[in-house]
């Protein structure tokens, strides 16, 4: 399941399981050198301190299956029946291609190139992980990116029957948008705000996929990324606390179900443990610095909120936060996760993330990475080949305590147990092997869903350009995502094929031939190729149009793991493809398909309409075209704020205050005289082009009467109670158009007053409301402490007597408020 730049398929379970990464081949060199010649100091190294565990100090546990003690008393027979090898073979995980034995063989070309691009990650694969030996006599717990029925039973089978204890495997996959009928990418899934439909297509994926016997999903990623540079921002819900809390929730839901032990759920790995989207510079891999109150206020509450939700594993990240590598760092994972999240699941390191503790300095020898990944947390090694080869001998010379392998082998087994494993170890029944058509309907409305407008200028005849009008007979579709099977899905494919995808041009043929329109298609140029042999063709077939449809952007592989970038235009020569079909004069629809936020300033300037359709999946050019037909009203706001220069970045709307606010001043201008001296710049405005929480609609919706139920709350009440709500705050919203259509309410607060210095707004609620012509609602947020609360300077939540400010609306520019005050006979706001 990965991708990459050469690769034309999607990030494909199926083709394309090994990754080949310039990272790894450093990776590779840099810990050759360490282990050739370092292990004395490393030795020396050994007696760092490591934070003692806080196992036992959260008031309850995440997941109440993983805790039955039905469960826990068969995990403990199993436990007093393992050697300690059979118990460290618990905590490895390999892929397929660690079968070297046979990867290696005669005549097997494609296994040995993937066993070379194994190599290059992890050079102790060259004396070879027999993955199938290793799975018969118990050395092996878990595989990844194994997947479909054979293969994973093929595995099982050693395991069960050949193993002394028999206990299975399990087999987890990067399944991040879709196994085989694949919907947005998880940006665009984000840009819906549609909770009940993430957890709708998270199910479909988990019921897909358990098919193929897999069992554990490495997804949801809730790293929240407020930079655009950074590549798995498409992995992602975007900038948002809130709304990524809201999203890891609904993955969670759909994903493991009622039960972990229902034949169609998964076990969820949330990702990447933690701030791995902080990554300086949008640089891939890059450190991260914060202080401890924005990653508490900013980056946990997605993890958080998913471990509240139940589940079942986290997976570590490869970033450092604040000098400690996250996959070795005890505040993470002992303090925060298990001691205060009461975290009962079990956490796997990301890949070759402990083997890189090395190359982060941390360690001068595999052992010591060993030892401080397992210390601190980490239960399973993926990937790393260090937990089998260190963990015995350092069991056995007391520098790791047995009591620590056992738990993390617990960790392993509970989650073994509760996904009812031991009784049905293998995949059965009907195999999904292509895009089921049944889910063809859901994947659509989730990409219709997703889609932004971002633009819809009104034309010389007083109406918008979209939806397109029947007037509109002649169509010229032009551009390199016009027709591209394998350019729809994005990163992280799943196990999803081109030949099952829709593409714009053909939906729109199917559509020209009943509704008898006329439609040429141009490709015009490639997405990332200097070439302008395209140009000229795809201008003549746009001079003879009534309407262009522009279809540009990014490859998939461009954004995802390693698909950093710097630049955010549009890549290759589109930009110049944009500007010579709109100097035709004739009407433009831009579709931008990216993985993340890209520059569209020229493009704001000079053409009509523009929609952000992210990568939208199987059914991409149906959805596309119901939107754009106007069957389908666009609803989807964005996740991620778009910039207006890449200098920008990172932007967010949840800015925090600064002493000098550009107050009145025109920022499209150059200061003159003092206007330099506020927080600005001199060639740039600071705000994004299209912001947070933005999306326009067919239709139009007005706001009036933003409320609060209370001028004033006893700030004792609010600590007092956590759990019931302080507040309500409320808005009318009516739609003022002509069509039915879906607005996204949005409810951002501002706190001001408060010991620590807070978001400009942060957004506190939302609801998706449908309304006929004329239509209104009342639409009511309770806020409480959850929402109200900051992370103080003790590092925990807290109110304090301080003003609020609620405003209610489309998008983070809401301008209708209202306002509330925390009171205390003690404290005022203006006195804390
Ligand atoms: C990625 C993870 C992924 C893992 C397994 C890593 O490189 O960072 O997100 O789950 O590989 O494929």
């Amino acid at each position: 399941m990965c991708r990459h730049a050469s690769d034309r398929c999607p990030k494909s379970i199926v083709s394309c399981w090994v990754r080949v990464r310039v990272r790894s081949i450093l990776i590779a060199a840099t810990l050759l050198l360490a282990m050739a010649g370092l292990g004395a100091s490393a030795e020396a190294q050994a007696g760092q301190p490591i934070a003692q565990r806080q196992l036992g100090k959260a008031a309850h546990l995440s997941n109440a299956e993983l805790a039955d003690p039905q469960l826990e008393a068969r995990v403990e027979k199993l436990l007093r029946q393992m050697t300690l090898e059979e118990k460290i073979g618990q905590l490895v995980q390999y892929n397929d291609t660690g079968d070297a034995a046979e990867a290696a063989g005669p005549g097997k070309g494609a296994a040995s190139s993937k066993l070379s691009a194994l190599a290059a990650i992890n050079p102790e694969t060259t004396h070879p992980v027999n993955a199938k030996q290793l799975a018969a006599t118990g050395g092996l717990g878990s595989m990844l990116n194994t997947v479909g029925k054979d293969r994973t039973n093929l595995y099982q089978h050693l395991a069960v029957e050949k193993s002394r204890l028999h206990i299975p495997l399990l087999f987890g996959a990067d399944v991040i948008h879709g196994y085989r009928t694949i919907y947005p990418v998880p940006l665009g899934l984000a840009a819906s705000f549609d909770l009940e439909l993430a957890a709708a297509v998270s199910r479909m994926s988990a019921e897909e996929a358990t098919t193929a016997g897999v069992r554990w999903f490495y997804s949801p990623m809730v790293d929240i990324s407020r930079d655009a540079r950074w590549g798995r921002s498409t992995e992602g819900a975007g900038e948002d606390p809130y709304l990524g809390a809201a999203m890891a929730r609904a993955y969670i839901r759909g994903y493991q179900g009622e039960s972990l032990a229902n034949p169609g759920s998964v076990a969820a790995s949330v990702k990447h443990f933690a701030a791995y989207g902080a990554a300086e510079a949008g640089r891939e891999y890059n450190t991260t610095d914060m202080s401890e109150i924005a990653l508490r206020q900013i980056y946990l509450p997605p993890y958080q909120a998913a471990v509240e939700a139940g589940a079942a594993t986290i997976m570590s990240a490869f970033n450092a936060l604040n000098g400690v590598p996250a996959s070795a760092n005890p505040f993470l994972m002992s303090k925060i996760l298990r001691g205060e999240w009461g975290f009962n699941g079990l956490v796997v390191s990301d890949y070759t993330a402990v083997m890189e503790l090395i190359n982060h300095g941390i360690a001068l020898d595999a052992a010591t990475a060993t030892r401080k990944a397992l210390m601190a947390g980490v239960d399973v090694d993926m990937m790393s080949h260090f937990y089998d080869t260190e963990l015995p001998e350092l069991v056995r010379s007391g520098q790791v305590p047995l009591a620590v392998v056992d738990e993390a082998v617990r960790r392993v087994l509970r989650v073994k147990f509760a996904t009812g494993l031991f009784e049905h170890p293998y995949a059965e029944g009907p195999e999904v092997t292509a895009a089921v058509a049944e889910h063809r309907p859901l994947v659509r409305k989730a990409a219709e869903e997703s889609f932004v407008l971002l633009q819809n200028d009104k034309l010389a005849n007083g109406a918008p350009l979209l939806p397109l009008s029947p007037g509109r007979q002649r169509i010229a579709l032009i551009g390199p995502l016009g027709d591209d099977t394998g350019e729809m899905v994005g990163a992280w494919g799943g196990a999803g094929t081109e030949r099952d995808t829709v593409t714009l041009r053909h939906a729109l043929e199917g559509r020209a031939q009943k509704a008898g329109l006329q439609l040429v298609y141009a490709k015009g140029t490639a997405i990332d190729d200097p070439s302008q042999a395209g140009f000229d063709e795809a201008v003549q077939a746009a001079r003879k149009a009534d309407v262009i449809i522009l279809a540009l952007g990014e490859s998939g592989a461009m954004s995802g793991e390693g698909g950093s970038r710097s630049k955010l235009d549009l890549p290759g020569n589109q930009q110049q493809l944009l500007e010579a079909v709109a100097a035709t004069g004739r009407p433009v629809v831009l579709l931008v398909f990216s993985g993340r936020p890209l520059v569209l300033d020229w493009a704001a300037h000079h053409v009509s309409a523009i929609m952000e359709v992210w990568f939208p999946g199987s059914e991409a050019g149906n959805a596309i075209a119901n939107v754009l037909f106007g069957d389908v009203t666009p609803s989807g706001k964005l996740p991620m704020s778009f910039p207006r220069a890449v200098g920008q970045e990172p932007l967010y709307y949840s800015q925090f205050p600064t002493g000098r606010p550009p107050v009145g001043i025109d920022l499209s201008k150059a200061p003159t005289g003092e206007e330099r001296f506020h927080s600005r710049y001199i060639d740039v405005p600071n705000d994004a082009l299209f912001p947070f929480g933005y999306g326009l609609s067919y239709s139009t919706f007005a706001y009036r009467d933003v409320r609060v139920s209370k001028g004033s709350i006893p700030l004792a009440q609010a600590l007092e109670n956590r759990s019931t709500p302080l507040v309500e705050a409320t808005a009318t919203v009516t739609n003022t158009g002509d069509r039915t259509a879906t607005e996204v309410v949005q409810c951002y607060v501002r706190n001001l007053g408060a010991s620590v210095e807070q978001p400009v707004r942060s957004l506190k609620g939302f609801e998706r409301v449908t309304l006929a012509p004329g239509e209104s609602k009342r639409v009511r947020f309770s806020l409480g402490f959850k929402e109200l609360s900051f992370i103080g300077q003790e590092s925990a939540a807290t109110m304090e007597a301080t003003q609020y400010t609620v405003w209610i609306g489309g998008s983070s520019l809401a301008s209708q408020e209202a306002a509330f005050q925390v009171v205390s006979p003690s404290r005022t706001a203006a006195g804390n």
